[in-house]
């Protein structure tokens, strides 16, 4: 079985960033975006098989995940986010792949940490290792988590996993990461129709009250192994409508722009709910985000079909100086805008894998 598709590009050459704008430090794209966010992909290996994600079809025994030589170290990731974060960009979340079974993950959370003191530090897992890792990771300067729980239902749970995890040890590992102090925690549901839909309300019910945010994400045609079909997607406002009609919801305005999630609170002040709408409800022109393979290429949308190659300058003797050059040339040339455009046609197109570049 061959990895899915790596195709690269070569990294564009990088415009001067006018002065006011290198004042600040901000990178503007082609479309007048900012560089605001870097998530980290630490491992392309995941426990769980998700079928919406990495099908156990797809991702068997035989899959050819990356050597450990192709994968970045500690110091060349910290190098990575250093530069970026001289870009612009405040915000950092570590991801994959299960981040949690990438080695000595916390040690990585105190170089960023010690390296980057004001950034904002997060990371995105599935719970599954989280109640063994929560306190290493809030004590090596983590500051917020978000937990993926696809249903409270065991069973559907299971069957969404995979792997057969039981819910309980995600939910633990929930409070866990409360007890640590890692939050507001948030917590990940894709809703897929005919699979979970009818959890929606169960899991919202959960967490109200709990201070933990849930966030409702459309099932999205990421990769080219999920099978996805616009049938598949319940769209984010039946998700809103669903809940509301049991307890009453109002919006409430972003916390800052370019929020992924659209935000609703409960009018009784049990507390708020996101919902992400990526197929619905493109939000390509407010995307703040890059993405760091696990084995160092860039990526600028979460559906592309290429990246670009920063390991084998950051493998080369190029200073930091040149690195900074390379990334800006990358964000500079960024014109993507791929859930804007998306099509049947575009969905079925080789798009990189999910877990590989990082969710
Ligand atoms: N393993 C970690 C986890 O489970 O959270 C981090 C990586 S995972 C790829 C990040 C997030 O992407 C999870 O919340 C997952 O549910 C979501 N995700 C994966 N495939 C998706 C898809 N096709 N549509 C929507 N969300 C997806």
């Amino acid at each position: 079985m061959s990895r899915p598709v790596i195709a690269l590009r070569s990294v564009p050459a990088a415009r001067p960033i006018p002065a006011a704008r290198a004042q600040e430090g901000a990178l503007v794209d082609a479309r007048g975006r900012e560089l605001h966010d870097l998530r980290i992909s630490v491992t392309d290996r995941c426990n769980f098989r998700c079928t919406y994600c990495m099908p156990k079809d797809v991702f068997g025994p035989d899959y050819p995940f990356l050597p450990h030589a192709e994968v970045l170290t500690f110091e060349e990731i910290v190098r990575v986010a250093r530069i970026f974060h001289g870009h612009g960009v405040r915000k950092i979340r570590l991801t994959g792949g299960e981040p949690l079974l990438r080695r000595d993950l916390p040690v990585l959370v105190a170089q960023l940490r010690a390296a980057l003191p004001g950034v904002d530090l997060t990371l995105t897992t599935n719970g599954s290792a989280l109640k063994a890792q929560a306190a290493s990771l809030a004590a090596a300067g983590l500051d917020r988590i978000t937990v993926s729980l696809d249903a409270l239902d065991d069973a559907t749970f299971r069957r969404m996993n995979d792997v057969d995890f039981p819910v309980e040890r995600v939910l633990e590992g929930i409070e866990a990461a409360a007890r640590a102090g890692l939050s507001p925690i948030k917590v990940n549901m894709v809703v897929k129709r005919g699979v979970n839909e009818h959890q929606v309300l169960d899991v919202a019910r959960h967490f109200r009250g709990s201070g933990h945010i849930v966030r409702f994400i459309e099932f999205m045609d990421v990769g080219s192994t999920n099978g996805w079909r616009m049938d598949d997607v319940v769209p984010s406002a039946e998700v809103v409508r669903r809940i509301s009609e049991v307890h009453a919801l109002e919006p409430v305005s972003a916390n800052y722009a370019g929020e992924v999630a659209e935000r609703w609170r409960y009018v009784d002040g049990a507390g708020e709910i996101g919902v992400i709408s990526s197929v619905t409800q493109a939000f390509c022109g407010s995307c703040t985000r890059a993405r760091l393979s696990t084995h160092g290429h860039v990526y600028t949308c979460l559906f592309s079909q290429h990246g670009f190659d920063l390991k084998s300058i950051l493998r080369s003797d190029a200073g930091d100086d040149e690195l900074a050059r390379a990334v800006a040339g990358i964000w500079q040339a960024r014109a993507d805008r791929y859930s804007e455009i998306r099509t049947a046609e575009t969905a079925a197109a080789r798009k990189v894998e999910m877990s590989f570049i990082g969710g």
